[in-house]
């Protein structure tokens, strides 16, 4: 199969945590293990009046890219979940077309 990626469009991620905890039910992972973490970035002043404020979810190495869900038709639960859909799955040569028309603040993960 092709090999497929995440793509994280954060500058709309809106932190609100339900890409940790649908990981952590499809990976049935216990407390303090993660296979997707939050990260906070900021706030910080980058010149007077404008600042650097992210949450930047971060694909961990458990993130297996919801295989079993992914055989079965459907997508990875992070991106089934994720309220702003600021997450997509696909081949990453699509994954990069598609960061390099969203631009700002977009990441791909590859595991
Ligand atoms: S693709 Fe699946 S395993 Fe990977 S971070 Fe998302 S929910 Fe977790
Ligand atoms: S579910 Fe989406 S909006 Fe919520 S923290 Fe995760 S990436 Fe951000």
């Amino acid at each position: 199969m092709e090999r497929h990626g995440l793509l994280i469009n954060y500058q709309f991620c809106s932190g609100c945590h339900s890409c940790e905890v649908a990981c952590k039910n499809v990976l049935k992972l216990p407390r303090g293990k993660w296979g997707i973490k939050l990260l906070e970035n900021g706030p910080w002043e980058v010149t007077p009046g404008k600042f650097e404020w992210d949450y930047v979810p971060t694909p961990t190495q458990l993130c297996d890219l919801c295989a079993d869900r992914v055989a079965a038709g459907k997508k990875p639960s992070c991106v089934h979940h994720c309220l702003s859909q600021c997450m997509e799955y696909a081949p990453l040569d699509q994954l990069a077309n598609r960061a390099a028309e969203l631009g700002h603040k977009t990441a791909i993960f590859i595991p």
